[in-house]
């Protein structure tokens, strides 16, 4: 190698040291510009805090009321028309349970049942879970409203419980287990009775088909069959005559 080729090698070491030096500068500058970038505004977003931001909103105070239940004595003047001497139990087998639950307005209402004393617990139970679940009841007053009249009360898409009267069904006349104060019908337009070709009441008809769930509607696996479910209570929709409004917990 001549001492020109030499320097001329030298020169060009020299040069690719300078060209990987600044390549490994540019490859360090890199990282630090993406490490810093970011860093600067977020320190200056938190140092401004204290100073522009305002203090955080109160959050508002809950709307959803809290469930309410009571359980009361009730009285045969009370019972009206739903009791009468002779009845399989009195007055004193008997409590008023006032139930807070959802309307289908989605607004929160109240209503009474009257039921067997024994099962009294089991109702504010189940509507509790019904109120957390936001599960709609159309209506909810005591038959002694409509005279002791289950198709009126039908008719009217009321839910109630204690009735003295026998069983809507073919054979002989017999207690229902209303008459105990032992069933319920929940919602009887979205859960009609359908016995023997017959649609109780008949404003139920459009609910016959039970196929496509809609609010109100007694379901296999929904809330309204799981919550008398949790308690014990049978549910008349799994019979040959189906009867969706139907819970007892005599399984009658
Ligand atoms: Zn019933």
């Amino acid at each position: 190698m001549s001492r020109s080729g030499s320097r001329h090698a030298v020169a060009a070491v020299t040069a690719l040291l300078a060209l990987l030096a600044l390549l490994a500068a540019c490859a360090g500058a890199a990282p630090d510009a993406t490490l810093t970038a970011p860093a600067a505004p977020t320190t200056a977003v938190v140092q401004d805090l204290p100073v522009t931001t305002p203090p955080p909103a109160t959050p508002p105070p809950p709307t959803t009321p809290a469930f309410a239940a009571t359980v009361s004595a009730v009285t045969a003047a009370e019972l009206g028309a739903s009791w009468r001497p002779g009845c399989p139990v009195g007055p004193g087998e008997l409590r008023r349970v006032t139930l807070a639950h959802w309307g289908f307005d989605g607004q929160p209402a109240a209503g009474s049942l009257v039921v067997n004393a024994s099962a009294a617990q089991a109702m504010v139970n189940v509507f509790r879970r019904l109120f957390d679940e936001r599960f709609p009841i159309r209506g909810m007053a005591t038959i002694d409203a409509y005279g002791g009249d289950d198709d009126a009360s039908m008719a009217a898409d009321n839910t109630s419980a204690f009735n003295c009267r026998n069983a809507v069904a073919t054979g002989p006349p017999r207690w229902s287990a209303h008459a105990y104060g032992l069933a319920i019908d929940v919602n009887p337009v979205e859960n009609p009775y359908l016995l023997a070709g017959q649609v109780l009441p008949p404003a139920g008809r459009e609910y016959v088909d039970r196929s496509r769930p809609r609010p109100g509607m007694a379901v296999a696996g929904g809330v309204l069959t799981e919550a008398f479910a949790a308690e014990g209570w049978q549910w008349g929709g799994r019979w040959s005559n189906p009867d969706y409004q139907h819970f007892s917990s005599t399984g009658g």
